[in-house]
């Protein structure tokens, strides 16, 4: 049985005290235990962020990348591995900003990786700019007078690119963040779970007041159902008095993207392939200068 302990690391977070980062750690770390997924069959890929700092504070496989690129990178390591369970980790300003093309190419392709995006509605790391997820009329340090721009709407997005998992999770609700991470990560394809994650450094009113107020879990509500694509699209869009959390949608997904490409079903996976070009001591040389 897997415990917590193997994913411990005598590494302490550099983040804020009270940042939404800690229950987002916390509750991937759970849902990894929860579903007895070992540390060696993760591979954690984020881009550039606080919250990208994540795969540094577990024992797993992990791949910090540059701003807004750790698609390619998981794609790349879900097609050479498909038993590898491949999560992005990344905040609004890299998935949605920096990294949006490859969000929208990545979704209508369906590879088999689970997205958590830790949506704090704002640039943390680089000290308060506004992000893709602002709200209009939001003053930041790079919007003294108010965002003039409107607000992606990520959710809607993914599911108008044939997205067949749609979540949003919320530290505060900590017990529904596991299970939802967990329920992504069991989903046969693409599945993405947007996190409100308090910046409670530079985004003060949009922290844990904010959101323990608003919060509402779909799956509290008896007419809500999450197999209507339709209905998740609306929902998708909520935002401001009642905020929804939960599965917006699921649908059982068509073949991945790993299962679909004509040159890897002609043979095993890649790492299993012999790296016959290469002399034992160039492929020595390799992993070396990896490790
Ligand atoms: Fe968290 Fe915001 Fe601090 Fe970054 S700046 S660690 S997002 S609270």
């Amino acid at each position: 049985m897997v415990t917590r302990d193997d994913y411990n690391i005598d590494v302490k977070p550099t983040w804020c005290s009270g940042c939404g980062d800690y229950g987002i750690l916390n509750a991937l770390t759970r849902a990894l235990v929860a579903h007895n997924i070992a540390p060696h069959e993760v591979m954690i890929v984020t881009g550039i962020g606080c919250g990208s700092k994540l795969p540094q504070y577990m024992r797993v496989n992990g791949m910090h990348t540059l701003h807004g690129r750790p698609w390619p990178v998981a794609q790349g390591a879900k097609l050479a591995n498909h038993a590898m369970r491949v999560v992005i980790v990344h905040g609004d300003g890299d998935g949605y900003g920096e990294g949006l093309g490859h969000f929208v190419h990545a979704v209508r392709r369906n590879p088999g990786v689970t997205e958590l995006v830790q949506n704090n509605l704002i640039y943390g790391l680089t000290k308060g700019q506004f992000s893709p997820t602002s709200e209009k009329g939001w003053k930041t340090s790079t919007s003294p007078d108010g965002s003039i721009e409107t607000p992606a709407q990520p959710l809607a997005l993914a599911l108008t690119h044939g997205a067949t998992f749609v979540g949003r999770g919320y530290p505060g609700q900590l017990k529904h963040l596991i299970w939802l991470i967990g329920e992504a990560m069991e989903h046969p394809g693409y599945a993405l779970v947007d996190i409100l994650q308090p910046c409670v450094t530079f985004n003060k009113p949009r922290a844990y007041d904010y959101y323990n107020e608003r919060v509402y879990k779909l799956d509290d509500e008896p007419d809500y159902d999450p197999g209507n694509r339709t209905a998740a699209w609306e929902r998708a869009q909520e935002w401001g008095d009642r905020i929804p959390i939960g599965i917006f949608y699921r649908a059982t997904p068509g073949p991945t993207f790993e299962a679909l490409d004509p040159v890897l079903q002609a043979g095993p996976p890649l790492v299993q392939r012999p790296l016959e070009k290469l002399a034992p001591a160039q492929v020595e040389g390799l992993l070396a200068g990896l490790r």
